[in-house]
């Protein structure tokens, strides 16, 4: 039953996949739910886990949207990110350790959504150009091109719109002094691929943060001479060891000699720019698009959520945040704006909702620290989960905090933890090899371990 509503979900990442699975729920449950249609660039669906070899441009020639590296590993542990209704347990029919490789978390994803048939609701291979609010007649104008006939389409009309175009995929790209003259190369961490290139080689990684930390080690795990961070604002504060160390922020780049703000300097043959990403919307007028750098509660967006600008609260944005939580928090958050689109669940009035955003935004101020952070994550959820009535345990914070510990006493080890399910009330099996030596990602070898072996 369709609720008079015609709902343009952009972008068949996990969020928007979160919005289609729970549309569809309400469809599957005999409730009013809406009339979706979701266009997805690409040819599959999985956003950022939809790995891509390619760099720079797509095979559209279009700016490629990957930013996720081969050999990359789940970087929290997949307990912290498990569906309540789809289980790891569910998916793989036993018991897996807690930090799974990228395949194995896609092929996870993958299930959930093939289970709904949700791949019926998307148009690939076609781009949002342009998105207007009509405000006589309360609606919306999307332009759209299909990529593989280079053809624009007609316009299209929607009630309501759902951004879900992802907020990591294009790098902020800071300068250096002297960096143009490094007779090394130069690249961001968007573009990186793969660390074997880099064997042999002495590394600097610029920024202080999960790609940074992450990528710092791929690097060496793949047989980089040594890595040095160098931090802007915060260092990482790890225990490093084993090759990588951390130094100050940079001052100039001399050759291939790079200066410290404390004075001293290394020789380096490689720069990776692990700076972080731009928000970016072009096919969003400036009414409606979202400008913010990274916060876990972005400014203009009521619960995180909807569009206080233009467009009368029918412009969605999803996953929109820093992500300590992710796929359960871009599916809480989806089941909530599904409810609102289909008309489950009314807004207040504009002043409470100003105010309510207002309480967010100063808890966010006043916080002091990653726990904190987690802990304001964890209340975000909780209360997107009351909205909507859920009766499952979304706050996982112990096992955050837990994950945040065990990366302070050993960093290098983190991965070989075992967690516990909320939803199972199961550990997670220690993987057979511990994360510095296992080289074989795929799914197969994951997942067909025999375990405890060492
Ligand atoms: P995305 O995954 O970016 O998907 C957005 C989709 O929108 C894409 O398919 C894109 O093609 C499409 N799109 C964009 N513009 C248009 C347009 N104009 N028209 C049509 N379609 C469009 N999270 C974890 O939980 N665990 C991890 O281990 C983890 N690792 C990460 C590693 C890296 C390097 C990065 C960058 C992020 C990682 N994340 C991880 C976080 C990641 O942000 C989320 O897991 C998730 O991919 C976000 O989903 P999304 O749907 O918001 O965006
Ligand atoms: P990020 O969290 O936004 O961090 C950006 C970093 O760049 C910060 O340390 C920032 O320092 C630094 N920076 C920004 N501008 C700078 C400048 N001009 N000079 C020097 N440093 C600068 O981005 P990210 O680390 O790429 O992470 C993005 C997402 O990818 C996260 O959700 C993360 O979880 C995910 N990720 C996951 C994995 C994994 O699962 N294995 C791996 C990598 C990334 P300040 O603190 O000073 O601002």
């Amino acid at each position: 039953m369709t609720a008079n509503r015609r709902v343009c979900v952009i972008g068949a990442g996990p969020c928007g996949m979160s919005f289609l699975y729970h549309n569809n729920q309400l469809k599957v449950a005999g409730k009013e739910c809406a009339d979706v249609v979701c266009y997805e660039k690409q040819s599959n669906w999985g956003g950022l886990w939809n790995y891509t070899w390619r760099t720079g441009t797509d095979e559209q020639g279009n700016v490629c949207h990957g930013s996720m590296y081969r050999d990359l590993w789940s970087n929290g542990p997949k307990e912290c990110l498990e569906l309540h209704d789809y289980t790891f347990d569910d998916h793989f029919g036993k018991a897996i350790p807690s930090f799974p490789p990228r395949a194995v978390l896609f092929d996870y994803l993958q299930g959930r959504w093939n289970k709904s048939n949700l791949r019926n609701y998307i148009t690939f291979n076609t781009n949002v150009q342009r998105v207007t609010y009509n405000k006589e007649t309360d609606d919306f104008t999307v332009m759209t091109k299909d990529l593989s006939n280079d053809k624009d389409l007609p316009p299209e009309r929607f009630s309501h719109v759902i951004v879900a175009t992802g907020h990591f995929s294009v790098p902020k790209v800071p300068s250096f002094e002297g960096i143009d003259k490094f007779p090394g190369r130069i690249l961001h961490s968007h573009d990186f691929r793969r660390a074997n290139e880099f064997k042999g080689q002495r590394i600097l990684i610029v920024g202080s943060s999960y790609s940074a930390e992450d990528i710092a080690m791929q690097c060496r795990k793949m047989g980089s001479d040594n890595v040095i961070i160098s931090y802007r604002r915060k260092p990482t504060n790890y225990h490093w060891h084993n090759g990588i160390e951390e130094r100050p922020p940079l001052t100039r780049v001399d050759g291939s000699t790079i200066h410290f703000n404390d004075g001293t300097t290394a020789d380096v043959d490689a720069i990776i720019l692990c700076t972080g990403y731009l928000y970016n919307f072009p096919y969003l007028p400036d009414s409606l698009r979202l400008k913010t750098a990274l916060e876990l509660y972005p400014a203009g967006l009521y619960k995180g959520t909807v569009w206080m600008g233009d467009g009368n609260n029918k412009l969605l944005y999803l996953g929109m945040y820093g992500q300590y939580y992710s796929y359960t928090m871009f599916n809480i958050q989806a089941e909530w704006a599904s409810a609102v689109v289909s008309g489950h669940k009314q807004l207040p009035t504009r002043e409470d909702m100003e105010s309510d955003i207002r309480i967010w935004r100063r808890k966010q101020e006043q916080l002091d620290g990653r726990f904190d952070e987690i802990a304001f994550q964890s209340d975000f959820g909780c209360d997107l989960a009351k909205e909507v009535g859920c009766t499952y345990d979304i706050d996982v914070r112990t096992l955050f905090n837990k994950w945040e510990n065990d990366k302070r006493k050993n960093i290098w080890t983190y991965r070989d933890h075992a967690y516990t399910s909320v939803h199972t009330g199961k550990s997670g099996i220690k993987h057979h090899t511990p994360w510095s030596r296992a080289y074989d990602d795929s799914v197969d070898t994951f997942v067909n371990q025999t375990p405890n072996k060492y």
